[in-house]
């Protein structure tokens, strides 16, 4: 059984002040939550104050990115081995506001998986088509190309923590949910590319989450579908009631 989970990512949203103010109210809404994992990917100047106040909690804290070496003259970068000393347990890799905003490249991102595996950090690898492919059929060449670049070089018996996203760049940030059916159809690809490199039993075990405008009122639907293992939920994770919403209504499909 694949345990879900449903992971907050606050792009560059919230000081530290307001996130310790979020987890006042947000903690008490979830504590009695076992069903799913819990996680928040604040931004880096948070995330210290974030993995600190959710200590013996069940809420787990990671960073958006991370540089794949562990030091160097990289200005504005952060490594793994400054990860894993904040007590830094996850990391986002590839998500497609990085691969446009930063440059990052399907080359890139599959260092960062190395390292992160390296690391010990859980690494959520985020793929998903843009408008353009997904209207020009080519939906699954882009899924499988952004799988086997990203894990290139991986071997089977290292990916037990690996958990992939699957974020339609069309439909995040924009109210444009995928169809239960398209998520799901999308799932199964990936979920069957990730077994022609890392074997069957691997893929069987591995979470994939949809993301893309995830809200309270459509992920019980999205989670009905065998394929879907948990949620990325952005701009609705900012509010503490909306994202504790999410949680709850994410186990009563
Ligand atoms: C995201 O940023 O990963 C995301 C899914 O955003 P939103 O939920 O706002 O579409």
């Amino acid at each position: 059984m694949r345990k879900p989970l449903i992971a907050a990512n606050w792009k560059m949203y919230k000081t530290p002040k307001e996130s310790l103010a979020f987890l006042n109210e947000f903690l008490p809404l979830v504590k009695d939550h076992t069903a799913s994992e819990i996680a928040i990917f604040p931004t880096m100047s948070s995330l210290g104050y974030v993995i600190e106040a959710t200590k013996g909690t069940n809420v787990t804290a990671g960073a958006q990115t991370m540089h794949w070496l562990n030091e160097g003259p990289y200005t504005g970068q952060t490594s793994p081995t400054m990860l894993e000393s904040i007590d830094c347990t996850r990391v986002l890799l590839g998500h497609s506001e990085r691969r446009i905003y930063a440059h990052e490249t399907d080359d890139m991102v599959n260092l960062k998986l190395k390292a992160a595996l390296d690391h010990d950090l859980i690494p959520v690898v985020c793929v998903g088509e843009t408008l353009d492919k997904r209207q020009s059929g080519l939906t699954e060449a882009v899924l499988r190309w952004q799988i086997a670049c990203a894990l290139n070089g991986i071997k089977g018996a290292s990916c037990g923590n690996v958990v992939i996203a699957y974020e339609p760049v069309w439909a995040i940030g924009t109210g444009s949910v995928a169809t239960p059916e398209q998520a799901n159809e999308a799932h199964a690809i990936i979920r069957r590319e990730v077994a022609t490199h890392l074997g069957l039993p691997c893929a069987s075990g591995m979470r994939i989450l949809y993301g893309g405008s995830v809200k309270p009122d459509n992920v019980a639907s999205l989670m009905s579908q065998p394929e879907i293992d948990g949620a990325l939920v952005g701009g609705a994770s900012l509010q503490a009631r909306s994202f504790a919403e999410i949680i709850h209504n994410s186990t009563t499909a």
